[in-house]
């Protein structure tokens, strides 16, 4: 089976170091699904697997994919082929209109893109009674030609266009197991950064995590992430920590924690070549997301913190979710650690008291605890379901 593949806009748009972006979209398209062969002619990848629908779309760099039929780049052979192809649609039904679309990439080809639209189109109005209609057709002939080899294809299969995973550097994500960070994960890495995720889990070992939601979903991001890690760090030794927090300081609870992640987020960064981290907040959306708190956080680090949900709405984050089909998934119901802190947090972060309270609890031993405790999990996971969509 062999699949044609165009490359996204964005790397059509890079200048001399163009190749470097195809290749690492080869090597990602061989290191995430079953292709025997990859190959680059005139502007665009030929793949080659003994499976059909592979789901290529999931590899990002890619704008589309369809299985053509390859034929000689003559008339006859386009035209025969183009037939053949209206007519197998007809006969598995529910087909009434159709369109021929052309792209003549070889100028050599003695037809114009217009003509053979025209003239494909009246060649199948007669051998299948089809009706035209160039809007909204049920079945769209396409025709691409190129110096020496002509393709005919029915559906494109839409992919999500950005950069090859491994092309923008590498980034440590703050991953909750709840959608926000999920998205902001995905979209991270559709702009081709590699991604890691940091975990915090209130279990007695990571696997615990790894089998429930979070393992879930890091499985899920793993069939568009190649190379994802998961580490999974235990939020008791925090917990431990400030059980003993007088009331009047439990309501900043959150943000010190927050401050904690981050921290240790940046560590590991730092540790593993991430140039940054990231999270899924969006710019007021709870109360720990308040201008005051978002910002307290950055004042914690001394490394680059991206947060690339931040003027997203929560609805337009669910929808990514929905269509992506994490959605059911992530709305599932999870032993949080953010939950089990205070459900009503300081909603402007007092700097001194913050920092009294890290002097208090001793933030740098505990950093220092908790990495030690870090369990890191490459997927895909061989002992989880393959994760299907
Ligand atoms: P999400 O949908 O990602 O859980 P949220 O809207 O529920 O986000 P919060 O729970 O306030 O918001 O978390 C804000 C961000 O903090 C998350 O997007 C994530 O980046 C990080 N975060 C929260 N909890 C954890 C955790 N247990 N482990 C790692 N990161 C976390
Ligand atoms: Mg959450």
């Amino acid at each position: 089976m062999r699949y044609l593949i165009h490359y996204s806009s964005d790397i059509g748009l890079k200048g001399k170091n163009r190749p470097d972006f195809v290749k690492q979209l080869k090597r990602n398209l061989r290191r995430q699904l079953p292709f025997e062969r990859v190959w680059e002619v005139r502007g665009r990848l030929l793949a080659e697997a003994a499976q059909p629908d592979l789901p290529v779309h999931r590899v990002f760099g890619v704008a589309w994919w369809a299985v053509p039929r390859f034929v000689p780049p003559t008339w006859e052979a386009i035209v025969q082929a183009g037939r053949a192809l209206a007519q197998e649609a007809v006969a598995q039904g529910r087909v009434r209109t159709f369109a021929v679309r052309a792209r003549r990439a070889d100028k050599a080809f003695p037809k114009r893109s217009l003509d053979i639209e025209r003239e494909l189109g009246a060649v199948i109005v007669q051998a299948t009674g089809l009706k035209v209609n160039l809007s909204q057709p049920d079945l769209t002939v396409h025709v691409e030609i190129i110096p020496g080899q002509a393709f005919v294809f029915g559906p494109r299969h839409l992919g999500y266009q950005g950069l090859p995973v491994g092309t923008a550097g590498k980034v440590m994500g703050l991953f909750s197991g709840g959608v926000d960070s999920l998205i902001a994960a995905w979209l991270m890495a559709r702009r081709g950064a590699a991604v890691e995720l940091v975990h915090f889990h209130a279990f007695t070992e990571a696997r615990y995590a790894h089998h429930d939601k979070a393992g879930h979903l890091a499985q899920a991001l793993a069939a568009y992430i190649p190379g994802l890690r998961v580490h999974y760090v235990p939020y008791h030794l925090f917990q431990a920590a400030t059980l003993d927090l007088p009331p009047r300081q439990a309501r900043y609870e959150l943000v010190v924690f927050r401050r904690f992640m981050a921290r240790l987020a940046a560590r590991l960064a730092r540790q593993r070549g991430a140039a940054a981290v990231f999270t899924g907040d969006s710019l007021a959306q709870v109360a720990s997301q308040t201008m005051e708190n978002l910002t307290a956080v950055d004042a914690a680090l001394d490394f680059p913190l991206f947060r690339p949900l931040l003027a997203f709405n929560k609805q337009e984050i669910i929808a990514w979710a929905e269509r992506l089909q994490f959605y059911d998934l992530a709305k599932r119901p999870y032993k949080d650690c953010c939950s089990i802190i205070s459900r009503n947090p300081a909603t402007r972060a007092n700097r001194a008291v913050v920092e009294a309270i890290e002097a208090r609890i001793g933030v740098e031993a505990l950093l220092e605890a908790s990495l030690a405790a870090t369990e890191t999990i490459a997927y895909p996971a061989e002992d989880l379901p393959a994760w299907e969509a």
